[in-house]
């Protein structure tokens, strides 16, 4: 089975925070219009470090 973060759209508040914590680079996408991130899964190692630090728990492996 392929795993990734996954967003939750209706949590998430576009704080970066995440992005930050990622060490891959390029996984997350900003989207300023609509104040959210979003997750280029194929880039993502599933390492569940950002789950750790968003403080809207927007992010969930699966
Ligand atoms: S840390 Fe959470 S709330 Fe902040 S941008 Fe990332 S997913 Fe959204
Ligand atoms: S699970 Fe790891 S590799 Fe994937 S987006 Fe989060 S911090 Fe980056």
């Amino acid at each position: 089975m392929y795993l990734s973060v996954r967003v939750d759209t209706e949590k998430c508040i576009g704080c970066k925070i995440c992005i930050t914590s990622c060490p891959e680079p390029n996984v997350f996408i900003f989207l300023p219009e609509q104040k959210l991130v979003e997750v280029n899964e194929s880039r993502c190692k599933a390492c569940g470090l950002c789950t750790t630090v968003c403080a809207k728990e927007a992010l969930k492996i699966g």
